[in-house]
Parts: C-alpha cells; sequence; structure tokens
C-alpha cells in the first residue's frame, strides 16, 4: 500500500489500487476480485484517528488532537492530512510546526 492508495479514499467510495475501479468500500474490488480488505481496515483505523482528532479539537484538546493527527498522517500522508495537523499545531501554538505543515 502507498501513501497515495489512501489519499483518494473518501467516505462512501475507494478506487482499487490494482484495476483503479471506483467502487464503494468493500473487502474485494468488484472488477478484479482483488482482496481489498487489508486497504479497508487501514482506511477504517485513519477515519478513526481522524475523527479522534475531531473529537478532541470539539473538546478544547489540542494537544491530545494533534497526536491524532500525527497518527492520521501515517495513513493517508501529510499532504492529505496537513490541514488537521496544521489547526492542531496553531491551536497548539506551535507556529513552526503549523508553518511547516500547511507550507
Ligand atoms: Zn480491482
Amino acid at each position: 500500500m502507498t501513501e497515495s492508495t489512501l489519499e483518494h479514499a473518501v467516505q462512501d467510495e475507494m478506487r482499487c489500487p490494482t484495476c483503479n475501479a471506483r467502487q464503494a468500500w468493500s473487502d474485494e474490488c468488484r472488477r478484479c476480485k482483488c482482496d481489498l480488505s487489508f486497504l479497508r481496515q487501514c482506511w477504517q483505523a485513519s477515519e478513526t484517528e481522524r475523527l479522534g482528532c475531531l473529537r478532541e479539537l470539539r473538546a478544547g484538546h489540542p494537544d491530545r488532537a494533534l497526536r491524532h493527527a500525527h497518527r492520521y498522517a501515517t495513513f493517508v500522508g501529510a499532504t492529505k492530512a496537513s490541514r488537521l495537523v496544521g489547526v492542531c499545531s496553531v491551536l497548539c501554538g506551535d507556529w513552526p510546526n503549523a508553518r511547516t505543515a500547511c507550507g
């Protein structure tokens, strides 16, 4: 799995990394029958981190949110997670990392 494999995944839809078929999340590709179960597990784990970050931000705990944001970035890549990491860094007062995250 590459960083970009999850980069284009959204809530309801994904692309098969083997044949590029667009489809709803599933354990098997509708076109090439590739096993997508590991990819789906990774996507679910990334969503858990993203939602955990948002939950901690809402609760007023930016330091905890930043930890979730960094874990989210390990799944989806620094580019896709940059806004989340940047916002958390700003709220933590970590200006150098906020600037790095937001480019
Ligand atoms: Zn496929």
